[in-house]
């Protein structure tokens, strides 16, 4: 048997899913089987790997004991209400219990229409699924919580876009994949008793500690608010903008989910936007912290109902999403701190950090590789040079560096070890979009999937200098930047 299914969020009822099938596809193929993944969750990857497990992973074979739903949910799509959404194209195969004992859900996403799909064809692009595989990926070995991909197979038949466009199949797998859009659908019904049985499960799937807190629902809400302002300030320390920051995109288990049109910036731009959706820039690069405080208030909403204390309820909600802004502060200015090599906390740490961001907006400075070339300047004046270079204007960096300097000099510690541990926090290599394009292009046009294997290669060890693919560390050229991305839903 592969899986060792228990459907805990199954057996909270049917209020909470649908039932449904995968439709099979006609071809099915193996793209990717990430191996490794499947040994940590006690799968075997030669059973995976076998025509029966590529079945599987295609949704035309159901693994014994399987219970495949669809889940429902809603959600704030653009800051507008949509209460009808919930897996239009996902189906969860079950739940396993991993060896280490984490509960996970495996996930089929583009595995045909579900009861909530709409107008939707239940399907995805092979293209996007490349694309969440390689991000989802990379986010996890950059060490930022997220959903992770477990396998990515094409389905020998063409999905319609604007185009015709092969058929994909990623099977995603996440500590659950209940988001704030889950509970605004039972708050938004009126059902109190399933709001109640959610926010029960919630607490005990992922916040084991807080069972039996004189109010769970007031301490979850505080718990959701403090992973997800630790997870934004993880987003912005490494370049990352999600790009469809939708209430239905944001879990309570603190994970990052969803990869549609997602990006790293490049050069520093607090305002970057890439979502070809994101007309407004709603959720521009900048403004994640304060759109996921947003989101997070919606959440709220549906908890006060719950919460023990009736009388004090907004009162403590609102306190709860006031912590939001300190934890992401702390958090954020950590991370700032370790990332220009900074041991001690000073009060102008802030504004020090804020000086080089705004020499590097001014300078169009690479925001990835402008950090990783400090570690460098960390332990030897002699590498300044090379990150003065990677300013339009070399001198802006003369004014920063000094004082820098004087900041580290000024801190006890040997340089190679602070250029070391920088070295843990400043990834030498990100999924530039440039290089995620190129390796889609070439296994969706060419059906040449090397591109992609080097690059998920190199992502899996992003902290490592590796130099025989230093290329991978470069921004694109101008004639390779990708200005826009796509959800390609
Ligand atoms: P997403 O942009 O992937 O977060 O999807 C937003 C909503 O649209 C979710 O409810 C999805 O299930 C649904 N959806 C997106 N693409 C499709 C599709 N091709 N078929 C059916 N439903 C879809
Ligand atoms: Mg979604």
């Amino acid at each position: 048997m592969m899986f060792r299914f228990d459907n805990s969020y199954v057996r909270l009822g049917d209020a909470f899913h649908s039932r449904v099938l995968p439709t099979p596809v006609a071809a099915p193929r193996l793209l990717k089987l990430n191996r490794a993944l499947a040994v940590e969750l006690g799968l075997d990857p030669d059973a995976l790997s076998s025509p029966e497990g590529v079945e599987v992973l295609a949704g035309n074979r159901l693994p014994a004991q399987a219970e495949p739903i669809a889940a429902a949910y809603s959600g704030h799509q653009f800051g507008h209400f949509n209460p009808h959404m919930g897996d239009g194209r996902a189906i969860l195969l079950g739940e396993i219990v991993t060896p280490s004992g984490a509960r996970v859900d495996i996930q089929l996403k583009g595995s045909g229409p579900t009861p909530y799909a709409r107008r939707g064809d239940g399907r995805a692009a092979l293209g996007p699924v490349l694309r969440e595989y390689i991000v989802a990926e990379a986010m996890y070995a950059l060490g930022v919580p997220t959903t992770r991909s477990l396998a990515a197979v094409a389905t020998g038949e063409p999905v319609y876009r604007e185009t015709a466009l092969p058929g994909g199949v990623l099977t995603r797998v996440a500590a659950s994949h209940i988001r704030i859009g889950t509970f605004q659908y039972f708050a938004s019904r009126g059902d109190m008793e399933g709001l109640r049985a959610l926010a029960d499960h919630v607490v005990a799937r992922h916040y084991p500690d807080l069972v039996g807190a004189a109010d769970p629902y007031a301490a979850l809400l505080e718990g959701v608010v403090e992973r997800q302002a630790k997870l934004i300030a993880q987003w912005l320390c490494i370049g990352f903008i999600h790009g469809v920051m939708n209430t239905d995109n944001m879990t309570v288990s603190g994970e990052t989910i969803d990869y549609g049109p997602c990006a790293f910036m490049e050069a520093y731009d607090p305002g970057a936007v890439f979502s070809s959706i994101d007309r407004q820039a709603r959720y521009a690069y900048a403004n994640q912290p304060s759109i996921a405080q947003w989101n997070l208030a919606r959440l709220a909403e549906c908890l006060v109902p719950l919460f023990v204390d009736e009388a004090g309820s907004v009162e403590r909600a609102n306190a709860a999403l006031a912590t939001f802004r300190t934890h992401f502060q702390d958090a954020y200015l950590d991370g700032l701190r370790a990332k220009l090599g900074l041991r001690e906390a000073r009060d102008d740490d802030g504004s020090l950090a804020l000086d080089l961001f705004e020499r590097m907006a001014a300078n169009k400075v690479d925001f990835t590789l402008l950090f990783r070339r400090l570690c460098d300047a960390a332990q030897t004046s002699d590498a300044d040079a090379q990150v003065a270079a990677l300013f339009e204007d070399p001198s802006a960096f003369a004014a920063f560096v000094e004082k820098w300097r004087a900041r580290l000099a000024s801190e006890a510690g040997d340089d190679a070890e602070r250029a070391q541990a920088m070295r843990r926090v400043n990834p030498a290599f990100i999924p530039r979009n440039h290089r995620v394009e190129a390796a889609i292009e070439a296994a969706v046009m060419r059906d040449d999937l090397s591109v992609f294997e080097e690059l998920v290669a190199v992502l899996a060890h992003p902290y490592d200098d590796q130099p025989e693919h230093a290329d991978y560390m470069l921004p694109a050229r101008p004639e390779e930047r990708v200005t826009q991305t796509f959800c390609g839903t």
